[in-house]
């Protein structure tokens, strides 16, 4: 078992929600998210997957100031500061996501996380080790 397949196992004990829907080559196994209807690596069709809900975090950054609008859309409070990540599930993609957490030095590589689809990019919520 790798690292991130234990990791998630550890973590993933309690039943998860719904995660991401991507899809997968029926020829060289390649899974993506976004979904796609033809794959990336071959160019075979693609059926679609419900990915992991649970991944480890892959790298990471802050963003410190406010992105071009549009798109981003600030909320009503104004610009803070936030991270983007990338988180790597089981099946071995990496899905960009907006980290959820206050606490930026908390934030380390490898940490679990549970991802959820929403409007745009994903969110990535940390996930309490026992
Ligand atoms: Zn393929």
């Amino acid at each position: 078992m790798s690292v991130i397949a234990h990791q998630v196992a550890e973590v993933s004990k309690v039943p998860a929600p719904a995660g991401l829907r991507g899809s997968r080559c029926g020829d060289c196994a390649v899974t993506v998210y976004p979904a796609d209807d033809a794959c990336p690596r071959c160019g075979r069709a693609t059926s679609p997957v419900a990915l992991s809900a649970v991944g480890t975090l892959w790298t990471w950054t802050v963003q410190r100031f406010a992105p071009k609008s549009p798109p981003f859309v600030p909320p009503p409070e104004g610009f803070r500061p936030f991270a983007l990540g990338y988180v790597e599930l089981p099946e071995g993609v990496r899905v960009a996501a907006v980290l959820d957490t206050d606490d930026l030095g908390s934030i380390q590589i490898g940490m679990p996380l549970r991802i959820e689809p929403s409007n745009g990019v994903p969110h990535a919520i940390p996930i309490e080790e026992a």
